[in-house]
């Protein structure tokens, strides 16, 4: 017989009174000597469906090995519950098990500790919380395409790997397939790579922008959206070393179409979650976080505060004047600490904020210089929880400005001349941004750490499964 999804039962109305099969994993299972009930899940919806097996239809040995984990088919018709907390459930005629469950299963016991369940991670997916988890990251997606597709941007893909060294964000992981026992060096004792795989040195791409800014001054708009990579050695519950990243690049688009497209974007995804995603947004409201629905909603409501970082930095001043105690110093010109941006967001003024204009000094080569001299046209979008969700800028388009800057900070041309051409031949004004997708996933879901909003996650010493 044909398998129905749960999430297809518990919605479809007409099926009540209808003879239907379920696949699927085994919860729980209760009951006594005479009827029996099994809570099965088929990763389709949050919900379970409740299994009624009079046991004398099915033998009482093959039920009593049906453990949480197992997992089996049933068949039999749908009826309207009598049970509280489900509308419908299954009057079982037949079970064929596919597969018991050793009571040695790692997630057999409820109340496992995220850590537990990470250091179980291949398993960890067929519980409550993972499964919303990762149903939600699905809808997300989507949301990102819907988004740019609907807005005239182009789905554009970048190289992973790369073989500039400058793409001014993080440390890199270097691509090779030279005999790392075996290496030769020149006369300088540097490694030689005129012989490797690519006759050059090369890495994992830390982000698609440069390229992107390729396509986006000929498509006009354009979106990356995939995996990126920092070997940085940040042990933070917002850092991960594998992460998906989502990069819009816009031609004729300034600061304030920016700023404003970061908004517009962010409160979509947000708002397609609330949309898309009800069932699993209400579980782990209930379970992970009684903030997390409202906190969606707070952002929707509200346009996000648009500060200037030098306004930022005079507002968290005047707070360490009046007694908050931050751990690290804020000064003009020093990188704001995700406790400082936290306190801009969830203290003072209790929605997103946008910040702009930041020191030149603190901001990638590229980002596009202010008269100022000081300051450039970079932006941040800091959220509650989170801190930094989005980092975006205008970008340099005058030549002459871009090569100063590349010169000034001792960036090899060897690696560049490619990049300054979209400046020499017709430049235009542009900009773009970044969003980190596992940042995003963490505030919709309200989970605490990144290691638990990717599937398997990548981190300093953690490379598992
Ligand atoms: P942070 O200051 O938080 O380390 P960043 O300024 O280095 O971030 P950008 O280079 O601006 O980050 O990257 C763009 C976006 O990618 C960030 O706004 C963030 O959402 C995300 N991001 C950056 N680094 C990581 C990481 N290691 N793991 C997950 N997401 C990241
Ligand atoms: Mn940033």
């Amino acid at each position: 017989m044909k398998r129905t999804r749960i999430v297809d039962i518990l919605s479809d109305a007409t099926l009540v009174g209808q003879q239907v099969c379920v696949k699927g994993w085994v919860r729980t299972r209760r009951g006594n000597k005479q009827v029996q009930f099994i809570a099965l899940n088929d990763g389709s919806t949050i919900k379970n469906i409740q299994i009624v097996v009079n046991t004398e239809k099915i033998d009482a040995d093959q039920l009593k090995d049906i453990t949480t984990g197992s997992c089996l088919c049933a068949v039999g018709e749908l009826v309207e519950s009598m049970g509280q907390g489900q509308s419908v459930e299954m009057q079982c005629e037949s079970i064929e098990i596919y597969g018991l469950c050793p009571n040695d299963y790692p997630m057999q016991k409820k109340g496992q500790t995220f850590e537990y369940m990470r250091k179980h991670a291949h398993m960890r997916l067929r519980t409550n919380t993972f499964g919303a988890v990762f149903r939600i990251r699905h809808h997300m997606a989507m949301a990102v395409h819907q988004f740019f597709n609907d807005n005239g941007f182009f789905y554009f893909h970048t190289p992973l790997i790369t073989a500039s060294d400058c793409e001014g964000a993080g440390e890199m992981f270097q691509v090779t397939t030279k005999n790392l026992y075996k290496l030769e060096m020149d006369d300088k004792g540097n490694i030689k790579y005129d012989d490797d795989f690519f006759g050059k040195m090369t890495s994992l791409t830390v982000s698609g922008q440069l390229e992107g800014e390729l396509g986006a001054t000929a498509l006009g708009a354009i979106y990356t959206f995939g995996p990126t990579f920092r070997a940085e050695n940040s042990n933070t519950p917002r850092h991960l070393a594998e992460f998906w990243q989502i990069e819009p690049e816009v031609a004729f688009l300034e600061l304030d179409g920016l700023m404003e497209l970061e908004e517009r974007f962010i409160k979509h995804c947000v708002r397609y979650a609330l949309d898309h995603c009800q069932d699993d947004l209400e579980f782990l409201n209930k379970m992970i976080d009684n903030g997390l629905i409202e906190r969606l909603k707070g952002v929707l409501a509200d346009d996000f505060v648009h500060l200037t970082y030098t306004e930022g930095v005079e507002i968290l001043q005047k707070a360490q004047e009046n007694g908050e105690k931050f751990e690290f110093p804020v000064a003009w010109g020093c990188d704001l600490a995700s406790e400082h941006e936290r306190y801009l967001v969830e203290k003072h003024f209790k929605k997103p904020v946008i910040l702009y204009n930041y020191p030149k000094e603190i901001k990638s080569f590229y980002m596009r210089q202010n008269d100022d001299d000081k300051t450039v046209q970079g932006t941040d979008v800091l959220f509650p929880q989170i801190g930094e969700i989005i980092g975006g800028s205008v970008r340099e388009e005058r030549y002459d400005k871009l090569l100063a800057e590349i010169e000034r900070r001792n960036i090899p041309m060897k690696d560049m001349w490619w990049y300054l051409d979209t400046r020499k031949y017709g430049t235009c004004p542009h900009a773009g941004f970044g969003l980190g997708f596992e940042r995003l996933i963490l505030f919709v879901t309200g989970m605490a750490n990144i290691r638990d909003v990717i599937p398997f996650p990548r981190t300093p010493g953690n490379a598992e499964f």
